[in-house]
Parts: structure tokens; C-alpha cells; sequence
């Protein structure tokens, strides 16, 4: 997900009456976060209970990501609730991305603990 900056309030004072209009119902309804508009199709974040090294790489909202299984190639979904819960519950790397299936993650930890 790329960062998006806040957008220029404009300067034309009927405008800009309609902006702050339009950001107070969305701050109302929790699709603000930190001055970013969440997206109709996005999950809000929580940026501060990310473990994000400064601020530059937190994320202000989640999106479910698709992606393809590196073991057995099939496509999965990584879904906006689990990366709230991986980014802010588990405190997972800001940087990581779905790599494995729920399967082939289940087999890897099987395989990592009888290794041990
Ligand atoms: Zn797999």
C-alpha cells in the first residue's frame, strides 16, 4: 500500500466550507484516520498500535490484498481484518507481505517444529 499525504484544503472559502463539511461526517463515522480518508472498501487502521519504525510505512487503512501461495501456487486472499489483526494485535513487520496459504503455513510451522 502506498502512503497517501493529506490533501491541500483549497482555498476558496465555499470549497473548503464543504471539505471540512465532508471530513467532520467522515472523522464522525471513523473513516479519518490521522487526516487520511479511508477508502468506502477499506478497513479503518490503527497506525499508533502498528509496530511501524517512524511513521513513514504506517498504514491508515486495510484492504484485502490477493496473492499467490509460494508452496502450492493457488491464489489466496489476505483480508483487511487479518492484517488488522496481524499489523496491530500480533505486531507483525509493517513490511510483510502474504506469502504462504493457510495450508501451506500450517504445514511450514508443522515442519519448522518437528525440525526443532
Ligand atoms: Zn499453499
Amino acid at each position: 500500500m502506498v502512503n497517501v499525504m493529506p490533501k491541500m484544503v483549497s482555498r476558496n472559502p465555499i470549497k473548503r466550507k464543504r471539505e471540512e463539511k465532508r471530513l467532520a461526517k467522515l472523522q464522525k463515522e471513523g473513516r479519518l484516520v490521522k487526516g487520511i480518508e479511508v477508502p468506502q472498501s477499506a478497513l479503518p487502521a490503527n497506525p499508533d498500535a502498528q509496530n511501524h519504525g517512524g511513521g513513514y510505512s504506517a498504514k491508515f487503512y486495510y484492504q484485502d490484498i490477493d496473492f499467490i501461495c509460494a508452496g502450492c501456487g493457488k491464489p489466496g486472499i489476505w483480508t483487511s481484518q487479518q492484517q488488522k489483526r496481524y499489523f496491530e494485535i500480533q505486531k507483525g513487520n509493517i513490511y510483510n507481505k502474504p506469502k504462504w496459504c493457510h495450508e501451506c503455513h500450517t504445514k511450514n510451522k508443522e515442519a519448522k517444529r518437528n525440525a526443532a
